[in-house]
């Protein structure tokens, strides 16, 4: 397995491999991987000739007094990790090497989709991640990209970036992996202690609650909403961020299921103590 550390080698590598008649998948990552990053990384070699992985905690994603200095960190045993599967290559740049002094570029898919659930929570952050995925594009030239449904307003933000800038990369989404308990694998899992990790299984809780009450016909986004909102709040060391009942499209509002075909998001951030912890189920309606 090779590992690029600097974006020429990296993107004269993927051009050779493409001038092979090589297909390529890419999964880019923050690292600190888990079983969650290894399901994106199994799709694409099941389905590319070559597999790229990125590690890049981007700084450009964090807003101010957010988690970028203390987000957790080990890149030799994510390298081990990938070892294991089939990864040709791992392309875990500086943020020197991708944001040389003076970088002025920027990407942004602007309007209601970025200004929403975690967007308005945290301003620019889509900004930087689709700035960064679109470098990663140009430097991997990936044929599939693929993105948990995990952070489902992000893969939902870069199909729209490459739909309307016709990027020639199709994106893949890949089920959220949980653990036995029903937590959704996060790296940022690792800053939750027993206490917390107990209390955080409140997010899944709550989502399955709202499943069983579509299940047996309520359509009242509202009422569903309450629903979710009850279960959280009876967790004390819980509290909502938001919660949102949203198309799977284009995340637009809404407000009675009997006006959707297809499938729903049921999205919510909570906050345990001082972590932000997201997660969603993707109901058929
Ligand atoms: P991150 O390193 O957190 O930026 O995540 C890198 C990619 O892995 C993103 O596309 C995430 O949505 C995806 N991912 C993270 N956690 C999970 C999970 N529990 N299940 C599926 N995909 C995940």
């Amino acid at each position: 397995m090779l590992v690029f550390e600097n974006v020429r080698e990296m993107q004269k590598w993927s051009l050779d491999q493409k001038k092979a008649g090589k297909t390529i998948g890419l999964v880019p990552t923050m690292g600190y991987l888990h079983a969650g990053h290894l399901a994106l990384v199994k799709e694409a070699a099941k389905a590319s000739d070559i597999v790229v992985v990125s590690i890049f905690v981007n700084p450009m994603q964090f807003g101010q007094g957010e988690d970028f200095e203390e987000y957790p960190r080990d890149i030799s045993r994510d390298i081990s990790l990938l070892k294991a599967e089939n990864v040709a290559a791992v392309f875990a740049p500086s943020a020197r090497d991708m944001y040389p002094v003076g970088y002025s570029t920027f990407l942004e898919v602007t309007g209601e989709m970025t200004n929403k659930l975690c967007g308005k929570k945290r301003p620019g952050h889509f900004k930087g991640v689709t700035t960064v995925v679109s470098k990663l594009f140009n430097i991997c030239i990936p044929d599939v990209a693929y993105f948990g449904q995990k952070d489902i307003q992000q893969v939902i933000v870069i199909e729209k970036m490459v739909k309307e800038l016709n990027f020639s990369v199709k994106i893949e989404r890949v089920p959220i992996v949980r653990e036995a308990s029903g937590l959704a694998m996060s790296s940022r899992n690792v800053y939750l202690d027993e206490v917390q990790k107990e209390a955080a299984l409140v997010l899944y809780k709550a989502l399955q609650y709202a499943e069983k009450l579509i299940n047996g016909g309520e359509k009242d986004t509202a009422v569903l909403s309450k629903g979710i909102e009850s279960i959280v709040k009876a967790e004390k060391l819980a509290i909502i961020d938001y919660i949102e009942i949203v198309d799977d499209v284009d995340l637009a509002n809404v407000a009675n299921l009997s006006n959707i075909k297809g499938s729903v998001v049921i999205a919510l951030a909570v906050k345990i103590g001082s972590t932000r912890l997201i997660d969603n189920l993707v109901v058929e309606v």
